[in-house]
């Protein structure tokens, strides 16, 4: 019994001398099968020194390719005996998962947490780090319950209101130098109660939460600069 060519039946006699002719055919065939199959994606880390270790966002959703599978069968009487996998077509490449990963350690940050105090005792309602529109360089603070509006926002730390006017987003903000290239930023206001060149202790009333510029909602957009680069007010902020 042997297989002549693909889909070619061959039929065996089993013959034993002396005995008579078995006449019972055998059948087999050979043909080759497609499966349609999902192909894992891989994931990537971005490590950043920005986020705190243990945060993990994912940037970019990964997606499952989609192959087609080649094996090559065998049937003996209709029945398969045996299935070899040969190769995957790939119909569309699977789209790798892209994570953002948190790779600071609580030494490395010590010096920085508690430098400044938050402008609003209420809860964060988005992080720093990406989030579906892109990249959000501040924390927004909205109250624990209820709204907002209205609300007092304080200053961040001692320091001197270096801006104090309208930007395109932001609406009515406020900037506060602290010194050391450290300034902080307060966002979407709805009053200012300094101008530029006021002195500003920790936790003076600056103005009142609002929802000015760009924002689905009334909050406090509240950033923190340090020598010109926007940073995680978090790796600043007193913990709570
Ligand atoms: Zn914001």
């Amino acid at each position: 019994m042997g297989i002549v060519d693909e889909n070619t039946y061959t039929f065996n006699l089993s013959s034993v001398s002396g005995e008579k002719v078995n006449t019972e055919l055998s059948v087999m065939v050979q043909s080759d099968s497609q499966t349609t199959v999902d192909l894992a994606y891989d994931t990537e880390y971005v490590d950043t020194d920005l986020k705190t270790a243990g945060y993990e966002k994912v940037v970019n959703t990964g997606k499952v390719g989609i192959g087609v599978a080649n094996y090559e069968n065998v049937y003996i009487d209709g029945e398969l005996v045996q299935s070899n996998y040969i190769s995957t077509d790939i119909i569309t490449e699977p789209v790798d998962e892209v994570i953002e990963r948190g790779v600071l350690t609580k030494d490395k940050s010590v010096d920085t947490i508690g430098i400044l105090e938050y402008p609003y005792t209420g809860r964060i309602s988005s992080y720093y780090g990406w989030r579906d529109l892109g990249y959000h360089y501040g924390l927004d603070l909205v109250a624990f319950s209820g709204g907002c509006y209205g609300d007092d926002v304080h200053a961040a730390g001692d320091g001197v209101v270096c801006f104090a006017g309208t930007k395109v987003g932001f609406g009515t903000v406020i900037y506060i130098d602290h010194g050391s290239g450290l300034i902080t930023v307060y966002g979407h206001l709805s009053a200012m109660g300094v101008k530029v060149g006021d002195i500003v202790k920790t936790s003076d009333v600056i103005g009142q939460i609002g929802a000015t510029g760009r924002v689905t909602g009334p909050h406090l957009h509240f950033e923190v600069q340090k020598d010109g680069k926007r940073v995680d007010p978090l790796l600043y902020l007193k913990r709570k």
